[in-house]
């Protein structure tokens, strides 16, 4: 089904096809028991079967939300949105499809598309909707069980439960630290590999459907001229 090219392996002369995929990922606590990849981990899992020219993933992005808890880095809002507009430009492809593992992207990532179509640069966005809880917690805990089970810890203690919504205002002043002292917004305890999987079916299913209803574009985009050569 998918031909399934990865930028990283391939030869400049062996890139083929209009549609770039670039996975973006975070990286930042998962409490104490997911690695700080996780985001980064999933992105790239949900784009791995797709029919599609797949970017290296971007394991870095807008997580200041997490400040404070050892190993969590991050570049900002406004540096991943001019991150994401460049990569797009530079890109010689007709269409680029960022997929976002981490809903701290999500702002950045829409501003980033809007500036590109702005331009002419047919760009899209697609971030799973899992639904369940926020960080940490059964979803995430469920996803890294199927994907890499061998970096899963055995805490599994739960953190703030309460709905992301009545803790956003909080979340946004003042960062996870200030509702959750392990870092984890939900709870991990029923977490299983068979939800993770269930979860990754659907999202990728959900994700091959957008790609199916964008329309190729031909012929292929010439690259623009390099800003800063290097
Ligand atoms: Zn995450």
């Amino acid at each position: 089904m998918a031909s399934r090219a990865g930028l990283a392996e391939s030869t400049s002369s062996a890139v083929a096809g209009d549609l770039l995929v670039v996975p973006l990922g975070a990286t930042e606590q998962h409490g104490p028991h997911l690695p700080l990849g996780t985001d980064t981990i999933i992105a790239s899992a949900l784009v791995s079967d797709l029919d599609a020219v797949i970017a290296p993933a971007l394991p870095y992005g807008s997580s200041g939300e997490h400040a404070g808890f050892p190993g969590t880095l991050s570049i900002g809002r406004a540096a991943l949105e001019h991150v994401l507009v460049e990569l797009a430009r530079s890109a010689a492809f007709a269409r680029v499809l960022f997929v976002s593992a981490h809903g701290g992207n999500a702002e950045p990532l829409a501003s980033a598309v809007r500036a590109l179509r702005e331009e002419g640069v047919d760009a899209r966005a697609w971030s799973p909707r899992w639904g369940g809880d926020a960080h940490a917690g059964r979803t995430e805990t469920s996803l890294m069980l199927a994907l890499a089970p061998e970096l899963v810890g055995s805490a599994r203690d739960p953190g703030n439960i309460a709905p992301l919504a009545e803790l956003m205002p909080r979340l946004r002043a003042e960062g996870v630290r200030a509702v959750s002292a392990n870092g984890v917004l939900g709870d991990p305890a029923d977490a299983s590999a068979d939800e993770g999987r269930a979860l990754l079916a659907a999202a990728r299913a959900g994700l091959a459907a957008f790609v199916a209803g964008w329309p190729a574009a031909a012929p292929p985009r010439a690259a623009a001229p390099a800003g800063d050569a290097a």
